[in-house]
């Protein structure tokens, strides 16, 4: 086991050389061999995604793993897919990020006030951690957690990273009562140490292309977010 990290960016550097979970390795990096055809003449990222932001951000947004031809394709959380064309348009809106479209890690995309992140950092086969990979990751969170020392408010991007959440406050020692947290999209929540949080529907393509979570939904859950943080 390596050293606890003292910044955000040394604990990025240990995540990439991560190899806890031999079922998500080798699966990435066979995807990352084989490719889609529309991106043959491209290196694919191929290994555990290291998290993307503002390392003095009071939002973290929390999603699930990383596509296997999204994320694992350019290297950077949410970037290159159908959810982080949904995603980052909302962010550039709600004043997070510099720009609205994210396409590799070389598009000058900058964030503020916001860290994003997930609960497995590996594309899972059929977008499908088991619960021993989700658990594998646990402590690549609680030390980003730790690390983001103006951390206010987190965004759960789907039932999976808010459970995610709820087993990281639990490890910390809080003793919620999980009738009280239950999953809805804009519920909103307070941990006993102050922490909030804030449920959204993943923005996976089987939830925006159905109209389940739409642009406006999406975008008052990350406006709500900036006003649970204190910013503006
Ligand atoms: S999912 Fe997490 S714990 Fe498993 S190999 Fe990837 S980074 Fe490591």
């Amino acid at each position: 086991m390596s050293h606890s990290p003292s910044t955000l960016e040394e604990l990025n550097t240990q995540i990439v050389s991560c190899e806890r979970c031999p079922r998500l390795r080798t699966h990435c990096s066979e995807v990352a061999r084989i490719r889609r055809r529309a991106y043959i003449d491209q290196e694919y990222w191929g290994r555990p995604v290291p998290s993307f932001g503002d390392p003095e951000a009071r939002v973290l947004a929390l999603g699930l793993a990383p596509g296997a031809h999204g994320s694992n394709r350019t290297g950077r959380p949410f970037t290159g897919d159908g959810s982080g064309d949904f995603l980052y348009p909302v962010l550039y809106d709600a004043g997070f990020a510099s720009q609205p479209i994210a396409s590799s890690l070389k598009d000058g995309m900058k964030l503020k006030n916001i860290w994003i992140t997930s609960v497995a950092r590996c594309a899972p086969p059929g977008n499908k951690p088991t619960p021993e990979e989700l658990r594998n990751c646990t402590p690549w969170l609680d030390q980003e957690i730790a690390l983001l020392r103006n951390l206010r408010v987190v965004v759960c991007l789907g039932r999976i990273a808010f459970d995610g959440l709820l087993a990281h406050q639990h490890r910390g020692g809080s003793r919620i009562a999980r009738a009280q947290f239950q999953f809805a999209h804009g519920a909103e929540f307070t941990f006993p140490g102050g922490l909030k949080a804030i449920t959204s529907y993943h923005p996976s393509l089987q939830n925006t292309n159905t109209g389940k979570l739409t642009r406006p939904m999406f975008l008052r859950v990350f406006m709500r977010a900036r006003e649970l943080a204190g910013l503006d």
